[in-house]
């Protein structure tokens, strides 16, 4: 599926911002059907995805607002949006947001986007707004007034659908997944040194591609787990994967500008693969 979308050039910087975390976190709520002896320490981080390049920018996810995240026990770090000031964006000025899915962590925060077109797999926009969210554990991670804000802009006419895999823009590109919810998406991007996949929730943590075990939030285990080999062949390398929760991301990846939470994604790793990780997440100092 490499090369399947012309990049006509265009190359773009790749930036994680994390805007909160959940320190406190086991291994057993990331892993389905785990082995609670073996339960440790495994922290969870929040993230929203900055492409930006030939001459455009593109917001992958917008994550949520201070009030949301206190109420689910997140602790808030930052305003994804003032994250997105500090690299001199005015939340006005994005024109394209690619929602990876639905989910409270992903798609909070849309009216302060209120120029954007929306990108999003139909599959995902029928999936919580269908008979599955009849179920409490199935809607439990969405706010309903994200899925009504993503409502208003499809009757504003700011909604882009895709159905399965699309081009947003030359060197952009969006993958259905699925398995974790019904729509999820996957964007790959076009950087000085590949082709780089912001897995999303496709991939918490990169022990879930490299050990092939899902997640437990999921809509559809064996497509969660054929997922993780599809990231695998969108993505130039182990490196050029990018997880959506791990904490490693940042130790991995260099600092913009020494900052603690905006990690530069489209340079080269300056740590290997195998030296951060699962095991080493524990140790991370939050
Ligand atoms: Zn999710
Ligand atoms: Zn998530």
């Amino acid at each position: 599926m490499n090369g399947y979308f012309d990049a006509q050039g265009s190359v773009y910087e790749v930036y994680a911002l994390r805007y909160a975390t959940h320190c406190d976190r086991r291994s057993g709520e990331n892993y389905l059907g785990d082995d609670p002896h073996d339960d440790i320490a495994m922290p969870l981080d929040f993230y929203c995805w900055v492409l930006r390049g030939a001459g455009r920018i593109v917001l992958v996810d917008t994550g949520c607002d201070a009030a949301t995240a206190q109420r689910r026990e997140r602790r808030y770090l930052h305003s994804p949006i003032s994250l997105l000031r500090e690299l001199g964006i005015d939340p006005a000025d994005v024109q394209d947001l690619i929602v990876t899915h639905m989910h409270y962590d992903h798609a909070g925060n849309l009216s302060a986007f209120s120029n954007a077109t929306i990108h999003i797999q139909e599959a995902e926009m029928q999936y919580c707004t269908g008979r599955c969210m009849c179920h409490a554990a199935m809607r439990k991670p969405f706010e309903t007034l994200d899925v009504c804000a993503a409502i208003e802009r499809l009757h504003a006419g700011r909604v882009q659908f895709a159905n399965g895999d699309r081009q947003i823009a030359p060197g952009i590109d969006v993958h259905l997944i699925g398995g974790h919810t019904a729509g999820l998406q996957v964007v790959r991007v076009q950087t000085a040194r590949g082709q780089v996949v912001l897995a999303s929730d496709a991939a918490h943590y990169w022990d879930h591609v490299r050990s092939k075990r899902p997640f437990p939030i999921v809509q559809d285990v064996p497509r969660m787990l054929d997922g993780h080999r599809a990231i695998e062949a969108l993505a130039d390398g182990p490196d050029h994967i990018i997880p959506g929760h791990d904490p490693a991301v940042r130790l991995r990846f260099p600092r913009w500008r020494g900052h603690p939470d905006i990690t530069a994604l489209h340079l080269p790793p300056v740590a290997a693969t195998s030296a951060v990780g699962y095991a080493a997440t524990p140790a991370l100092a939050l």
